[in-house]
């Protein structure tokens, strides 16, 4: 059996490999890594231990965003992380409104893991909306994402009362700054 410091140093790495090319939106273009890195942190942070959950937050965005297949993270993570990343993955096909009334019509069927994630990648994006916005987006356009978030948030069953207080929280801040 893997110790979970080797699992998750291994999620961290192959995240870092496959997001090494990109860049957060904001002002100062952050390297991407920042953002699975942060919501990983989320979770430990609110005590959240399975390493097959941290890892899953880590590699959160390979399968949307990199070239990564998911039979490359069955192979290399094993199913059950596979499979949360999948259920986090929106389909790239579709039109962006549509993914995004999607994010919020599937989170009631989030298995345990992927909704812990999914409300810790919404914790960091709400933060990142907050104070390191992309530098072109209107007062408009940041508070509806904040309304959006909350209404993907609002479906999922999240087992963990500290991450629900926590969005509560930067979704509280986010309204107050913006
Ligand atoms: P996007 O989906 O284009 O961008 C938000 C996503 O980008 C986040 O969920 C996050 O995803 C990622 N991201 C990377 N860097 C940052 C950062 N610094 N801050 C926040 N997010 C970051 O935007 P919207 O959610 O607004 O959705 C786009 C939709 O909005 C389209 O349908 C478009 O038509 C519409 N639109 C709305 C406008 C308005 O004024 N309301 C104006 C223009 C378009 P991840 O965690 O996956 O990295
Ligand atoms: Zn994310």
């Amino acid at each position: 059996m893997e110790e979970p410091s080797a699992l998750i140093l291994r999620a961290t790495k192959f995240a870092a490999l496959k997001h090494r090319d990109q860049r957060r939106k904001d002002h100062v273009a952050s390297p991407y890594i920042i953002h699975p890195v942060t919501v990983a942190n989320e979770l430990t942070q609110a005590g959240v231990t399975d390493p097959e959950v941290i890892a899953a937050a880590l590699l959160h965005d390979t399968l949307e965003d990199t070239e990564t297949a998911p039979a490359e993270l069955a192979e290399v993570f094993g199913e059950r992380v596979c499979s949360m990343v999948q259920e986090l993955t929106d389909d790239k096909a579709l039109p962006k409104q549509e993914r995004k009334r999607l994010q919020i019509e599937h989170a009631p069927e989030l298995s345990s893991g992927a909704a812990l994630v999914k409300i810790c990648d919404k914790i960091a994006n709400v933060t990142d909306v907050t104070h390191s916005p992309p530098p072109d987006w209107s007062r408009e356009r940041r508070m509806a994402y904040l309304d959006w978030a909350a209404s993907v948030v609002a479906g999922c069953k999240v087992d963990n009362d500290q991450l629900k207080q926590r969005f509560v929280d930067v979704l509280a801040r986010g309204r107050e700054c913006i």
